[in-house]
């Protein structure tokens, strides 16, 4: 996409969110600060101060996803990837660190999980996801037992990975298991496996990656990502696909497959994901059992009225990935259609891009954007035919690129 293609697009999102002055004092509560819930708190604010904008969640600070593969690398830091909530203060966003534990769509309230209840007007849930741990036998066992872990939220599990992967023998291996897709991230698990394979490289080099795939390829930029494990890591990085982890077995240290049994020294196994458990409650999921189907005009549930939906718990439309850069665009539909509804107006058509950018070595990445619109006739988002695609090869001035983009979103979501 051109630039002057983007800020077009960028401007049109922000025209649909300029706003007059609301009735009353309207609160939104926004449950979840991510990329979509501190965007959304963020804008909504922006666009019109005289909305009351409370944002509730659990942790003390954000961490980011996006970037956490290379702290996994000695590449980059926990702090770098940690941001706290002050710049949405100062928009005037009340921030309350609590847990939300139940939501009253017929009331209109949601309740904290130290006691009390916040009513709203219009309610923003973006939980993110949480994981159907029973989908893989033994994993919560393994888990508490410390034999297995996922690293698939940014934060504890992090460190945690970092620190297995650091104490690792040379010559040891590491199991990386990737649920069939939809997942949070579709190149975030390839990305993964390059960073620890540039570690391996050149701190462990008899060491061992080995991934295994429960869908039956690359999911995302796949000739590219080959390209580089070809070209950079050969010898140490080993991809299989169609290798669904059914089980773990904690204390010999293996991951059960449909046919076989593997052993590893460090066993990173990313369970099948559904929306984050406050969206189960509320009874917003609509679809398999895992998503939650929203109007894409306004991100509103098409179950629970008066509630939006956004980011990684949303039933993605069709080609859209479960990203950082697609729950900060969903927040900003959110954000002006809310705008619009307490002023009367319908919401626009809109047009949301998406970007996400893949490190396969400390300097190098490589990208895949697409671009999505209204189709008033099947009334959902499709892509822009012709629009978006992947980086013609990897480049230190995509990781250039790859970094302006993490220090740009996070700015943008909670600066
Ligand atoms: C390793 C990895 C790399 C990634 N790299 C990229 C990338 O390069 N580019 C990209 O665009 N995306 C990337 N992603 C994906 C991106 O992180 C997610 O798509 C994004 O975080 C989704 O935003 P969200 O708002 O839906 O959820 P989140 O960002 O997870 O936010 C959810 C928030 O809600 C809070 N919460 C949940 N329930 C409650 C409750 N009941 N009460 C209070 N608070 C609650 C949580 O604490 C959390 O802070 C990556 C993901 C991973 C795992």
């Amino acid at each position: 996409m051109k630039r002057r293609d983007f800020i077009k697009l960028a401007g049109a999102v922000s025209l649909a969110g300029c706003a007059s002055p609301v009735p009353s004092k309207a609160r939104v509560v926004v449950v979840g600060g991510g990329f979509g819930g501190a965007t959304a708190a963020k804008y909504i604010r922006m666009w019109n101060p005289s909305i009351d904008v409370v944002l509730v969640e659990r942790e003390s600070s954000f961490t980011s996803c996006p970037i956490s593969n290379l702290v996994l690398a000695g590449y980059s830091s926990m702090q770098e990837i940690t941001h706290g909530y002050d710049g949405l203060r100062r928009h005037g966003v009340q921030v309350v660190q609590d847990e939300v534990v139940a939501i009253d769509a017929a009331k209109k309230t949601v309740r904290l999980g130290r006691g009390g209840d916040i009513a709203y007007e219009r309610l923003i849930v973006s939980p993110g996801i949480d994981f159907n741990f029973g989908e893989v036998q033994g994993y919560e066992a393994a888990m508490n037992a410390g034999r297995v872990l996922h690293a698939w939220k940014a934060g504890a599990q992090t460190i945690a990975l970092r620190q297995q992967l650091e104490q690792m023998r040379d010559g040891g291996v590491y199991v990386l298991s990737i649920p069939l897709a939809p997942y949070r991230c579709p190149p975030g698990p390839y990305e993964r496996a390059s960073m620890v394979a540039a570690y391996f490289k050149q701190a462990k080099p008899r060491s061992k990656v080995l991934v295994l795939d429960a869908n039956p390829d690359v999911t995302s930029k796949g000739a590219l990502f080959k390209a580089a494990w070809k070209d950079l890591y050969a010898g140490i990085l080993e991809y299989r696909g169609n290798a669904k982890a059914v089980g773990i077995d904690g204390a010999s240290s293996t991951v059960k497959l449909e046919v076989e049994d593997v052993k590893g020294d460090v066993l990173n196994v990313v369970p099948p994901h559904r929306a984050g458990d406050i969206a189960q409650k509320a009874g917003l999921i609509t679809t398999n059992n895992r998503w939650c189907d929203v109007d894409w005009r306004s991100m509103e549930s098409k179950v629970v009225p008066g509630v939006h939906v956004l980011g990684d718990a949303t039933l993605s439309a069709a080609l859209m990935p479960k990203s950082g850069s697609m729950a900060n665009n969903h927040a900003k539909i959110a954000a002006a259609a809310i705008i619009g509804i307490f002023n009367g107006r319908a919401p626009a058509d809109p047009q949301i891009l998406n970007t996400c950018y893949s490190f396969v070595s400390q300097k190098e990445a490589i990208r895949v954007s697409s671009v999505h619109a209204w189709d008033e006739k099947d009334r959902t988002l499709k892509t822009v035919p012709g629009s978006g695609g992947v980086s013609a090869a990897r480049t230190e001035a995509e990781g250039t690129y790859a970094w302006n983009w993490a220090r740009t979103i996070w700015a943008d979501s909670l600066g």
